[in-house]
């Protein structure tokens, strides 16, 4: 593995995204001193909060999985993710309902899962199931040691014995056909083949390696922590604190000064010179490299980002008992949905949504009684839709969502409603998100493991990158490894 070079003691992380948090303790862990410097008044970045009368909205992820990786953050100052954070784990995990009215409930306990399938679909399908999870948790072992939680200095690292195992397995194929060779029903195939828009792509054309989305998704548990998704970066950032890590806040980064090769210290819009031996920056790649005075790499202007998503945050008093904490309502197309978004550059004719009730779960969220709703409906990215999301679309796309849910059983949802929020691909770019994205670059397999942009900057010798942008991908797990691989190449392997 390559590591930078010189001295690494005074290392500034920009961002006190999920990356820039997990990085900053693992160096801390390795006994640097870490100044982390935020442009928002809280940690976080994705993972951010809204506050309105009362109500209390998760802005971005909303399905945790892989608790484990969250834990190694914190176990590299000798801290215990239960001290720190209280995971409630989802059961179930989602609740789907699908356009004939049938529901499947999608639970991490295989017997209890198996039997519903059985119950839904017959005993082949529930026979298909277990095939399923035999080969996505071979799937994730395979993928996990090599290829994500590993520094990739190139295609060559691939070369291990457990690429032969994961080829042999169907890894390199597509996810899609993949998925239909343990299901048949329509139903199953798209509760465990969805999650390849999560990567960015229709499950036709994601690589079957993405199974292991699906694999933590339904396999591996779903959880939510209390408070919110934002207790997790505010969690990290508390215990980077208590280990020496020092936070600025509302602090701006303007840019990076550099002498030679060498990044030497970074400079806030206040005017405020803060020398450094190393810099980590967590923004999204292309505003990583805008904060730099070399120019960015050609390629990052062809790099292909993921479709966007409109964002829904509702406070109401109205409840529903046929909901769980996590809804996937689909539409009843399928294939088309992924073009119109992915290719066309279309809203969804007939919307497939995730709806969000945390209240159900932790009702910290809402003043008493009040339920809060986070309705995500993918959209089409600013490339593929170079549209001006102005406040009258979204108004008008929210009021499509809201009466799609009226239809979809959330009767009078409009009438009891007492806050609403939308959030539109125009909000996503102006926090910087390529093409209006918040989910970077798309998984195709050019964008895949050492074909991914990379975490070390080509030219300066002591610019590190981690987040969404870079190796291992986009979401709260990646994100988590990609800090700790951000901070192995300035500690070696001992961070
Ligand atoms: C709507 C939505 C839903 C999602 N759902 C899920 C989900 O359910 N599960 C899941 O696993 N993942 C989900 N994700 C993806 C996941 O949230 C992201 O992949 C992850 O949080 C990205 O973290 P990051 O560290 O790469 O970047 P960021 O969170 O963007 O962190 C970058 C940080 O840098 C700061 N910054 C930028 N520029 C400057 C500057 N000049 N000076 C100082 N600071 C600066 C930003 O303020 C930010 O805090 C979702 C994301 C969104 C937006």
């Amino acid at each position: 593995m390559r590591t930078i070079s010189g001295q690494t003691n005074r290392v500034i992380v920009v961002g006190a995204g999920l990356g820039g948090l997990a990085c900053a303790l693992h160096l801390a862990g390795a006994g640097r001193d870490v100044t982390v410097i935020e442009r928002a008044g809280i940690p976080g970045g994705r993972a951010g909060r809204l506050e309105l009368d009362g109500y209390r909205f998760d802005l971005g992820p909303t399905v945790l999985t892989a608790p484990d990786l969250l834990a190694e953050p914190m176990a590299a100052v000798g801290e215990d993710l239960d001290d720190w954070l209280d995971l409630i784990r989802l059961d179930p995990a989602y609740r789907a309902h699908y356009p004939d009215g049938s529901t499947l409930d999608v639970t991490a306990d295989s017997d209890r899962m198996e039997q519903a399938v059985a119950e839904l679909c017959g005993a082949r399908e529930a026979a298909g199931y277990r095939r399923f999870v035999a080969w996505a948790e071979r799937l994730w072992r395979l993928e996990r040691q090599d290829f994500i939680d590993k520094n990739l200095d190139g295609p060559r690292d691939l070369l291990t014995a457990n690429l032969i195992k994961l080829a042999l397995t169907g890894g390199f194929r597509r996810l899609g056909p993949k998925i239909s060779q343990f299901f048949s029903d329509p139903r199953t195939r798209r509760i465990f083949s969805f999650q390849a828009l999560y990567a960015g792509l229709a499950p036709d054309h994601a690589l079957a390696l993405y199974a292991v989305i699906s694999y933590l998704d339904t396999v591996a548990g779903v959880y939510h922590p209390r408070g919110g998704m934002q207790a997790v970066p505010q969690a990290l950032a508390d215990v980077a604190v208590k280990h020496g890590v020092t936070f600025r806040y509302d602090t701006i980064v303007s840019g990076v000064e550099t002498r030679g090769d060498r990044a030497v210290a970074v400079h806030t819009v206040d005017g405020e010179r803060i020398p450094a031996d190393v810099v980590v920056l967590n923004p999204d790649l292309a505003a990583a490299f805008s904060l730099l005075p070399t120019p960015a790499p050609a390629r990052l202007e062809r790099l292909r980002p993921s479709p966007s998503c409109v964002v829904l945050h509702l406070g109401a008093r109205a409840r529903y008992a046929g909901i769980a904490h996590h809804n996937l309502h689909f539409g009843r197309a399928w294939e088309r949905t992924f073009e119109e978004v992915i290719d066309r550059g279309e809203l969804m004719t007939d919307p497939s949504l995730l709806v969000t009730n945390p209240t159900k779960t932790d009702d910290t969220a809402a003043p008493p009684g009040r339920q809060t709703y986070y309705v995500l409906a993918p959209v089409p990215n600013l490339t593929v839709a170079p549209v001006t999301w102005t406040t009258a679309m979204s108004r008008r796309y929210a009021g499509e969502l809201m009466a799609t849910l009226e239809e979809r059983g959330y009767y009078d949802l409009g009438l009891d409603l007492e806050v609403s929020h939308v959030v539109t691909p125009a909000d996503w770019a102006r926090e910087g998100h390529v093409a209006g994205s918040p989910f970077s670059y798309a998984h195709t397999f050019a964008q895949t493991g050492p074909f991914r942009p990379g975490n070390l900057h080509p030219g300066l010798s002591n610019v590190v990158f981690t987040g969404s942008g870079t190796q291992p991908g986009v979401g709260v797990p990646m994100v988590l490894i990609s800090g700790k691989l951000a901070a192995r190449r300035i500690t070696g392997d001992l961070a």
